[in-house]
C-alpha cells in the first residue's frame, strides 16, 4: 500500500525545530492531511498471543503461525497480508528458538525491509530510514548501555544468511526506534498494544496546542473483497483550520499538565525545549492549579498546601490499590480525597480532575453508575475548559461519560454527551474508524430511547431493562489506565 495524499504537504526548515511539514493548500477540521501505513510494526512482548500481528486488533481467539508458533493472526486474511513482513522473521525465530524482545523484532523488521528496498527514500515517503534522527548524542550512560545490549542480542538473532549490517548502522536503527517509535493501539483505541515506525509522521513537529491529531485506524478487514477493504494506517487529521503554508503540528504529550511539567517531559523523552505559545505564555496553567474563587471562602495558602499534600499521599495509595485490583479500596481513597479537594480546588484543577477520572472509571466498572455519572459530569466540565475543543482525549472522555449516564438511566444528559463526543470523533477519528461507528450506533440508540422517554417513561424503563440485558454498549470492559495519552512509545 502506498502513502496517500503526500502532495498536500512539503518538507521545510522550521525555525528552531529542524525539519518540519507545511501544507500546500488550506485545510479544515476533520480533513485528512495524509495517511501512512507502518514502515514496520510489532506487537508488545506481553501481548503476542492476544493481538493480531498484522492489524493489531485485540481478539479473544487468534490463530498462530504453524511455522514459528510465535506470530498470531485474526484469520487467513491477516496472515496472508502479514506474510511479506513476517517471512524472514518466521524462519529467524524458528532457528533462534523463540521470539526476541519487541525492540529487536522491530529493528529486524526494519532491516529486512532495508535489505529488500535499500535505506533510501521509498515510494511516497518524504524521508528515509537513513535520514531519521537517532538522538544518540543525547542518550544517558544507562541508555547507552541498554542500547549496546540490544545491539548485542540483535546480532545473536539476525541470521547469518541475511545481509550483514555494521554495528553503527544497527545502533542508528535502535536510536530511531527509541525516539520515533509510535504507540500502536487496539481497535478501540483504549489500549497500547505495540510499537511501529511511520517515517512521514516523524517529520511532524510538536506543539502543546497543535493543529492536527494523529489516529491509528486498524483498517476494515471484514469486507475482504469489497472496495471498503482498507489496511492499517495512521491518519494525520486537521483539528482546526490550517492556512496555506502553515506548519503542521501534533502534540506528543497530554495537554493536562502544567507547562513546566510538559516541558520537562518533552526534554527528557524527545530532547527538545518546547517553545510553543502555550508553554511560553503558560496559557491555562492558572486554571490547572486554580482554587475556588468565592471571596468569602477563598482558602488560605496553608489550607491549599494541606490539600495538595493529602492528594499526593492518597494518589500513591490509589495507584497501589489499583495495581492490585482492589477497586473498592480505590473508590474509598478517591472519595476521601474528593471530600478534601471539593471545598478548596476549582473545577479545572488537574489534581481534582485526575481523581474524578479514576473514580468515575472504577465506579462504572463496578456498576455504580449513578455516582460514576456525577463524577464523570464534573470531569467533563473541567476538561472542556482546558482541552482544545477537538482534542481526541476529550472526545473519548465525553463518550465514556455518555455511556455511564446511559447506564445510570440519565438518558437526556447521556444522549447529549454521546452527540457531543460523536461530533469530536468525526473530526479526530473520521467516519470509518470503528469507534466512530460504535458511537453512531449508540447515538441512534440513545436518540430512540430519549424520544420514548419523552413520550412514555414507563415503556422507556421497560425497554431499557431489555436493552441492558442485551448489552449493546460494551465500551467499558475493565478499568484500564492504558489510555494512550502519549503519542510515542517510551519505556
Ligand atoms: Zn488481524
Ligand atoms: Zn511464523
Ligand atoms: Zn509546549
Amino acid at each position: 500500500m502506498t502513502v496517500e495524499n503526500m502532495d498536500n504537504v512539503q518538507i521545510f526548515n522550521s525555525e528552531g525545530k529542524g525539519r518540519g511539514l507545511k501544507v500546500t493548500k488550506e485545510f479544515w477540521p476533520g480533513d485528512v492531511l495524509f495517511a501512512e501505513p507502518p514502515y514496520a510494526a510489532v506487537v508488545f512482548d506481553s501481548l503476542t498471543q492476544n493481538v493480531c500481528h498484522t492489524c493489531f486488533r485485540k481478539q479473544p481467539k487468534l490463530q498462530r503461525c504453524g511455522q514459528c508458533k510465535f506470530a498470531h493472526y485474526c484469520d487467513r486474511t491477516c496472515q496472508k497480508e502479514g506474510w511479506a513482513s513476517h517471512k524472514s522473521e518466521c524462519s529467524a525465530i524458528k532457528i533462534y528458538g523463540k521470539g526476541p524482545n519487541e525492540n529487536i523484532r522491530l529493528a529486524a523488521r526494519i532491516l529486512w525491509r532495508i535489505e529488500k528496498e535499500g535505506g533510501d527514500l521509498s515510494e511516497g515517503c518524504l524521508t528515509s530510514m537513513d535520514d531519521l534522527q537517532n538522538h544518540m548524542e543525547d542518550l544517558l550512560e544507562d541508555e547507552k548501555k541498554e542500547l549496546k545490549v540490544d545491539v548485542h542480542n540483535f546480532l545473536d538473532f539476525w541470521p547469518t544468511t541475511c545481509r550483514q549490517f555494521g554495528v553503527q548502522y544497527i545502533s542508528h536503527i535502535f536510536g530511531v526506534i527509541n525516539c520515533n517509535g509510535f504507540t500502536m493501539s487496539d481497535q478501540r483505541g483504549l489500549e497500547a498494544v505495540g510499537v511501529g515506525i511511520f517515517p512521514n509522521l516523524c517529520l511532524v513537529n510538536h506543539d502543546c496546542w497543535p493543529n492536527c491529531t494523529v489516529i491509528l485506524n486498524n483498517g476494515n478487514h471484514e469486507a475482504v473483497n469489497s472496495m471498503f477493504h482498507t489496511q492499517m494506517r495512521i491518519e494525520l487529521r486537521a483539528i482546526s483550520k490550517i492556512t496555506e503554508g502553515e506548519e503542521l503540528t501534533v502534540s506528543y504529550v497530554d495537554f493536562l499538565n502544567l507547562s513546566q511539567d510538559r516541558k520537562k517531559q518533552l526534554k527528557q523523552q524527545y530532547y527538545f525545549d518546547c517553545t510553543c505559545e502555550h508553554c511560553t505564555k503558560g496559557i491555562k496553567d492558572d486554571l490547572m492549579i486554580a482554587t475556588i474563587m468565592e471571596e468569602e471562602n477563598k482558602p488560605s495558602e496553608e489550607v491549599v498546601n494541606e490539600v495538595m499534600q493529602f492528594t499526593k499521599k492518597t494518589m500513591e495509595k490509589v495507584e497501589k490499590a489499583r495495581s492490585e485490583g482492589s477497586f473498592h479500596e480505590v473508590v474509598k481513597y478517591c472519595r476521601e480525597c474528593l471530600k478534601k479537594q471539593e471545598p478548596v480546588l476549582a473545577d479545572t484543577n488537574i489534581h481534582q480532575l485526575r481523581v474524578l477520572s479514576i473514580i468515575s472509571e472504577v465506579l462504572s466498572y463496578l456498576q455504580y453508575f449513578q455516582e460514576a455519572a456525577d463524577h464523570a459530569r464534573k470531569m467533563v466540565d473541567g476538561y472542556q475548559k482546558l482541552y482544545h475543543p477537538n482534542n481526541a482525549q476529550l472526545g473519548m472522555a465525553i463518550m465514556r461519560a455518555g455511556v455511564t449516564h446511559w447506564h445510570a438511566g440519565l438518558i437526556e444528559v447521556g444522549h447529549g454527551m454521546i452527540c457531543k463526543a460523536y461530533a469530536i470523533l468525526m473530526v479526530t477519528h473520521g467516519p470509518t474508524h470503528p469507534i466512530s461507528k460504535d458511537l453512531e450506533t449508540m447515538r441512534a440508540q440513545t436518540e430512540m430511547e430519549l424520544r420514548m422517554f419523552q413520550q412514555n417513561e414507563y415503556i422507556y424503563h421497560n425497554m431499557r431493562e431489555a436493552a441492558l440485558k442485551n448489552q449493546p454498549m460494551k465500551m467499558m470492559e475493565g478499568p484500564s489506565d492504558q489510555a494512550i495519552k502519549d503519542l510515542f512509545h517510551r519505556k
